[in-house]
């Protein structure tokens, strides 16, 4: 078996401790005689898996208990309609615009009603945070909606934005339990998965109770309705059962390893290696201002598109997958999510010194 140091932006790298796990319980779960795959949703089985699931991402994030945590299908894309549809009482919503993810769920709240952009890094590029220490908050505002950690372009919220009081909705999918975090100070904090925590298709969504309603917008489907799901502990038809079970595994994992704060240590570690090595380099370049980078993914450049596309088919070859930017900023990404051993970006950073001495 050989296994590559993959900088996939997601899905992603997973631990190899949890894969190997998930391989020896595949063909008979703990006496089952079954695969998770297998077994009934409703059995007794699976029920302590979500359980137990549910109480780890409670206390590795301590969530308080007026919050509720529900394991959802259709990824974080499905919570740009579903945010709007349960959350928008006045039909207006303040969305901060810092890349791609974040457009998308400002594009897709303006079906349901007034999306307002609050402000955005679009004129750079979204190569950096805005300042929003003092946004026009309008008063009849819904909610203030933010992408944290923006995936494709590497920046990520280093405080959250000043909302006034409003209630602030964000998407954490690429920095997911990559350091603690206060679950107080959101109202809805999601993510998909498949970034820093499992294999795809599964959103968690954690929400304030006082937002579970029945009054949510005309027309909302059954399934999108928040009430549904949280009345049903996200059993309201089969869940995505083998990908719980799995980042449960990762939450157990995490737990070893020390919890958030112990992770946070290790992230910014590891992403300090490959960043000061940018800083140095006369050939590579990292793309966002210095105080928003990402602890998460890391985008860099040569400024020859075709260096760049010699070092990413060179790196490939010595066993580093995926390095290739996002298909619409071109360049380079390293995501290095929690998984990530601190050899895999030693080991990078060392290829990138050699690439560089051989091409200069
Ligand atoms: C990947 C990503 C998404 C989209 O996730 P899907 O599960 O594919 O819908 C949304 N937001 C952020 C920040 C992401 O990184």
């Amino acid at each position: 078996m050989s296994r590559v140091y993959n900088f996939s932006a997601g899905p992603a790298v997973l631990p190899e401790e949890v894969l190997r796990e998930a391989a020896e319980e595949m063909m008979d779960y703990r006496g089952c005689g079954m695969s998770v795959m297998e077994m009934s949703h409703r059995s007794k089985v699976f029920d302590d898996i979500i359980k137990e699931a549910e109480q780890d991402i409670r206390d590795l994030m301590n969530i308080p208990d007026n919050y509720k945590v529900l394991f959802l299908q259709g990824g974080a894309s499905q919570q740009f309609a579903a945010i709007p549809m349960n959350l928008m009482k006045n039909k207006k919503a303040g969305y901060i615009v810092t890349g791609q993810w974040a457009k998308k769920a400002y594009q897709e709240a303006k079906l349901y009603g007034e999306a307002i952009e609050l402000a955005s890094s679009a004129d750079e590029t979204f190569s950096y945070i805005p300042d929003c220490s003092d946004l026009d908050i309008p008063d009849d505002l819904d909610y203030v909606y933010i992408c944290e950690n923006n995936t494709i372009y590497g920046t990520k919220f280093k405080t959250l934005p000043n909302t006034k009081g409003k209630d602030l909705v964000a998407d954490v999918s690429s920095c997911f339990l990559s350091e603690p975090i206060d679950v107080s100070k959101y109202a809805v904090v999601y993510g998909g998965v498949q970034k820093n925590v499992g294999p795809a298709g599964m959103v968690i969504v954690i929400i304030r109770e006082d937002l579970i309603r029945d009054d949510v917008l005309p027309g909302t489907p059954t399934m999108l309705k928040y009430k549904t799901q949280a009345d049903a502990d996200s059993l309201y038809n089969t869940p995505p059962c083998y990908t719980i079970y799995i980042c449960g595994k990762v939450f157990k994992w995490l737990k070893k390893m020390g919890g958030l704060e112990a992770m946070k240590a290790h992230n910014e570690k590891k992403a300090k290696i490959l960043y000061d090595f940018l800083d140095e380099s006369k050939m590579f370049k990292g793309t966002v201002r210095k105080e928003d980078r990402s602890l998460m993914n890391v985008p860099f450049v040569t400024g020859d598109a075709d260096l760049d596309a010699k070092f990413v088919a060179e790196a490939k070859a010595a066993g580093f997958e995926n390095l290739k930017g996002h298909r619409t900023v071109g360049g380079m990404r390293a995501s290095i999510y929690n998984a990530m051993p601190i050899e895999g970006v030693e080991k990078l950073v060392e290829f990138m010194k050699d690439f560089e001495a051989k091409n200069s």
